[in-house]
């Protein structure tokens, strides 16, 4: 999985070539899809192990230390003096329009020998969940892995790349992605929910268990092999202060609830990940948005 750390630059516009600006405001958060994934499974109560890279660096430190703070187990965080810790600036200007450099660093180099020695970790895992962020043959490797160990595994395809290795389907048992990976994976316009209906019917054919599009405001659809029709699972309507990252909380969530609550119909997972998903885009922040058990009501539980 992805370990980034993230430098928000607000400034009142972006620097020209050669320019240098004042900025208004500077912050500094932990991010990448898996790291944001893992700690909302944990804040909801599942017991979380990470695997990835990053750098023998400061930023490295502190990722690491902020797993610990959210109670994720880091025996397999590596650090390398190979690559700095993967980083993202992030400007954005009083329009709200942005300019982004990332640089992936030490997360390219998780190898799949270095995977096979959280093995042990992985076969007693309930859950596996991997994403598109480090080397995509790791990912593979890693998906694979958890199916011989029967581990039930989630895989979310991000960021989409086009040409997916037909491999990862059949790895899935839950093939989790928003509009806009659905579109560039089909090839169709995802833009509501009777399109993503249809690609999420596109999507099953490739040989994954089931699949669940999200939908922002609109909740998600979910398609399980035993049915013809998806099924929409809508959500509640709120005013939105700060969406990034909310399908990261969605995924941590539904690993959770796939790990707790093995039994529970995969649509009543998804309306429950949509409520702990939709406390995360009413606060500003990714991981700081995320919300903990303890604040969320009983009936999630
Ligand atoms: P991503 O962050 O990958 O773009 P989405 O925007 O589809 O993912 O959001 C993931 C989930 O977060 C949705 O399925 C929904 O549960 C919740 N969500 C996102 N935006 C909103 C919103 N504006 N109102 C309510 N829930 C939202």
């Amino acid at each position: 999985s992805r370990c980034r750390i993230r430098h928000f630059f607000q400034t009142p516009r972006l620097p020209k070539t050669g320019e240098t600006i004042h900025g208004d405001k500077f912050l500094i958060g932990f991010g990448g899809k898996g790291a944001n994934q893992c700690i909302q499974a944990a804040r909801l109560g599942a017991k979380t192990t990470m695997i990835c890279k990053v750098g023998k660096d400061f930023f490295g430190d502190n990722y690491i230390q902020n797993f610990k703070d959210n109670g994720v187990h880091t025996d397999f965080v590596g650090q390398t003096s190979d690559a700095a810790t993967g980083v993202a600036s992030i400007t954005v200007n009083d329009a709200g329009e942005n300019a982004i450099v990332i640089v992936a660093g030490a997360n390219m180099l998780l190898s799949n020998e270095e995977l096979q020695t959280a093995l042990p970790a992985i076969s007693h895992a309930k859950v596996m969940v991997c994403q598109l962020e480090i080397n995509p043959q790791t990912s593979l490797q890693a998906l694979q892995m958890a199916q011989e160990s029967k581990v039930k595994t989630i895989f979310n395809p991000a960021p989409a790349i086009p040409d997916l290795d037909a491999g990862f389907y059949k790895a899935s048992d839950v093939f989790c992605c928003n509009e806009t990976e659905a579109e560039l994976l089909t090839g169709s316009s995802v833009t509501n929910v009777e399109e993503a209906c249809g690609a999420a019917q596109e999507l099953l054919k490739r040989g994954c268990g089931a699949v669940i599009i999200t939908l922002g405001p609109q909740g998600c659809v979910v398609l399980k092999e035993q049915k013809s029709t998806s099924d929409h699972v809508p959500t509640t309507a709120v005013t939105a202060v700060d969406t990034t990252g909310a399908g990261d909380s969605f995924i941590g969530a539904l690993a959770f609830y796939m790990a707790h609550y093995p039994t529970m119909p995969l649509e009543e997972m998804a309306r429950r990940a949509n409520q702990v998903a939709v406390v995360s885009v009413q606060a500003f922040g990714t991981q700081t948005s995320y919300p903990f058990r303890a604040s969320l009501p009983d009936e999630l539980f």
